[in-house]
């Protein structure tokens, strides 16, 4: 059965019965736009109210009454205060329901009238008393409110549990019976789900504690199936395609590289190279994701991949998220190419006018072999001669969007992305599904963990004095500054204050510079030029330092108000220092008594490994909010929690490749509404047009 006309999917949630356009405004301001919205808005919790006894009702518990209205009563004992108490009779006991301030209640109950009221009973003055917390009259309609399982939803400002209940009863009385099952059957009766309609009563309004455990399952296996299913099917589609590019088998360039290195690659970065370089050699084009702890030493596997790239004559790019980071690599490599007899450039946002339209000219010509930037690099009139090879540095700061625009600067060019937050391999599958996955385990020899110290804001003078001795041993000191927003004054201000602060006060004798994002890149590339040179001792620096930047010489930091950020984030930061062979120590200052922070901050002094932090991480904040992948609306779990569900997610990933390896294009009977339903609810993403 293929569903004609409007979809829950494009259907308005405001023209549900009991809606209108107020209450649809404010359901559309919790993200319901849909009626599939609202019948997806499945409930955080249930309330058991199916066990109403006669009698026996205990003071102090919560109970389920059952009975009917004897009488009625109304007081105001008080300005603000109405009481409303209905007499009832449950067969065995005479109780009071009370309602407070609920004046309407009246019109409602009646005398005469079946009731189901739940609440907490009192015993009060010799009578047994319930305060009404729901109820429900039995007029011969499905019960929503109470006499059974009762769901309750998340809430938003305005619409309460009861109108909650009966706008979504109203919604399944009208769709329920007409929604197409999608799943294959033979695979519903597999895995024994129970299919969407019965599922989505049962889980808004189940019968049993096992209903609700077997529609959460289906909606659980739905959810990731079709994540999975959309995964696979970006990833088919960088598969069909063959590329036009072959690189030569020679790789004299490659050996020379490694002579001119100062250092024997490790076993990680050899193992992702091997990876890495049959990708390049296959007739598909590449799309891997290499990983890799702060300080692996993932960009000289970039840069093997690019020399390969350019060994045949193609062109490489390498994009990063900073502008200090760009010009940070591009110093790094310039010098090996330069080498090897090959031309890079350098494209960032703030360049020269003419200087920019030189280096397009030359790009464009093919002249220039190696191209690094920032965004920059993606725009409309940046165009390659034979872009073979696309790098992406610390892609999670990047979106899909723009991972796709770089890809579109050639044909079908060979990508590779780095990042430095590592996740747990099954994650890292669901939110890259896309893409194969590399790891450099492990650091190159010789490095010791920095050792972290949390420590209070009383404490700071004791920091500047330890970051003062290391300056007088000759090395260097960063000072992080939290500047959540690049904007925000307040904050930039602080930094700025600190830095006058500390090379008039405990830092007097050195020199103290500053970075921020609100600099001119110019002047953020001098500051940071002077402190790769050794011309500045200590750099007090917003986060603008997070991503990659890679000065060995660096052997302390400081981090004030560290509560203010991210486990991740402390760890790049950490990352900073400690990458070359002196040990290095960070200092975690704080005055935070949140429990959250504390448990951060912990995390951070007792653990130096990055995979292991991630866990942590993904246990504080939930995988959604990873990376960033809420923004960009890739990734919006309802039910499904990858971390929790992670074997339901293997079998979910198995079944998508296994079902668009056999069916690509949803042709066969038993997918045809599956393409329609993915094709319904992803509208808006523009992924792919299939059905
Ligand atoms: P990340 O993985 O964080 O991007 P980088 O590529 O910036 O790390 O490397 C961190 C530092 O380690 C750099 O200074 C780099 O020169 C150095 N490095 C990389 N590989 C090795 C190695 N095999 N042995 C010693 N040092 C290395
Ligand atoms: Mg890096």
């Amino acid at each position: 059965m293929k569903l004609i006309g409007g979809s829950l999917w494009d259907s308005d949630v405001q023209y549900l019965k009991n809606v209108g356009p107020r209450r649809g405004y404010l359901l559309k301001k919790m993200g319901i736009s849909t009626v599939g919205d609202m019948l997806y808005h499945f409930p955080r919790d249930y309330d058991n109210r199916s066990d109403y006894k006669p009698g026996g009702y205990v003071s102090g518990e919560k109970a389920t009454v059952r009975g009917v209205v004897a009488g009625l009563e109304e007081k105001k004992p008080r300005k603000g205060l109405t009481i409303t108490r209905a007499f009832i009779h449950s067969g065995m006991e005479r109780l009071v329901a009370v309602w407070f301030n609920q004046p309407f209640i009246r019109k409602q109950v009646t005398v005469g009238v079946s009731i189901l009221v739940t609440g907490k009973v009192t015993s009060f003055h010799n009578e047994l008393q319930i305060q009404v917390a729901d109820y429900e009259i039995e007029d011969g309609k499905e019960m929503i409110n109470s006499g059974r399982i009762v769901p309750i939803y998340p809430l938003t400002g305005g619409i309460n549990q009861r109108l909650l209940r009966l706008i979504i009863k109203s919604a399944l009385d009208e769709w329920g019976h007409r929604l197409p099952e999608f799943i294959p059957s033979e695979m519903l009766a597999r895995f024994v789900l129970p299919e969407t309609g019965p599922a989505l009563h049962a889980i808004h309004f189940p019968d049993s504690l096992d209903e609700i455990r077997m529609a959460r399952r289906r909606f659980i296996y739905e959810e990731l199936f079709i994540h999975q299913l959309m995964v696979a099917l970006m990833r088919k589609r960088s598969r069909v395609e063959k590329k036009k590019h072959v690189y030569p088998p020679a790789d004299q360039m490659e050996k020379y590289f490694l002579s001119m290195l100062p250092f024997i690659l490790t076993q990680g970065q050899t193992g992702a190279w091997e990876e890495i370089k049959k990708d390049m050699g296959g007739p598909y084009p590449m799309n891997r994701l290499l990983q890799g702890d702060v300080g692996s030493g993932k960009t000289v596997v970039c840069v093997l991949a690019m020399i390969r790239a350019v060994s045949g004559g193609f062109q490489a790019a390498l994009m990063a998220p900073t502008e200090i980071l760009a010009e940070q690599h591009y110093l790094n490599i310039k010098g090996y190419f330069e080498a090897l007899g090959v031309q890079v450039g350098l494209i960032t946002g703030g360049m020269k006018k003419k200087a920019r339209k030189d280096l397009l000219l030359k790009i464009a010509a093919g002249e220039t072999g190696v191209v690094v930037g920032t965004h920059a690099l993606i725009q409309g009139d940046v165009q390659f001669n034979r872009l073979a090879l696309a790098v992406i540095d610390e892609q999670h700061r990047f979106g899909v969007r723009q991972r796709a625009l770089l890809r579109d600067k050639g044909h079908n060019p060979d990508m590779l992305v780095t990042t430095a937050t590592p996740i747990p391999r099954t994650l890292a599958m669901t939110v890259y599904g896309d893409l194969d996955v590399s790891t450099i385990r492990g650091l190159p020899p010789g490095r010791k963990p920095v050792k972290t110290f949390v420590c209070s804001k009383s404490q700071s003078g004791m920091v500047y004095r330890e970051i003062k001795k290391e300056v007088t041993l000759g090395r260097q000191g960063y000072i992080v500054c939290p500047l959540v927003e690049e904007s925000e004054k307040v904050d930039l201000q602080a930094a700025v204050e600190l830095r006058e602060f500390l090379s008039s006060g405990p830092l007097a004798g050195c020199v103290v510079d500053i970075l921020h994002g609100r600099m001119r890149p110019e002047e953020k590339e001098s500051a940071m030029g002077r402190f790769r040179d050794g011309e500045v001792d200590v750099l007090v620096s917003t986060t603008v330092i997070e991503v990659g930047v890679d000065v060995p010489n660096a052997a302390i930091m400081a981090v004030v108000d560290a509560e203010r950020f991210g486990l991740a984030q402390l760890h790049q930061l950490r990352g900073r220092v400690g990458r070359g062979a002196v040990p290095a120590r960070c200092y975690l200052i704080s005055d935070s008594r949140g429990e959250e922070s504390a448990y951060r901050l912990e995390a951070m002094r007792t653990i130096s490994d990055g995979f292991v932090l991630a866990e942590k991480d993904l246990e504080l904040r939930g995988p959604g909010e990873m990376h960033g992948t809420r923004q960009s609306g890739d990734i919006l779990y309802r039910i499904a929690d990858p971390v929790r569900d992670l074997r339901t997610l293997e079998v979910a990933a198995r079944e998508a490749r296994r079902l668009v390896d056999d069916d690509p294009e949803f042709k066969k009977a038993e997918n045809v509404n599956l393409a329609w339903e993915i094709k319904k609810r992803f509208s808006g993403l523009g992924f792919f047009s299939i059905g």
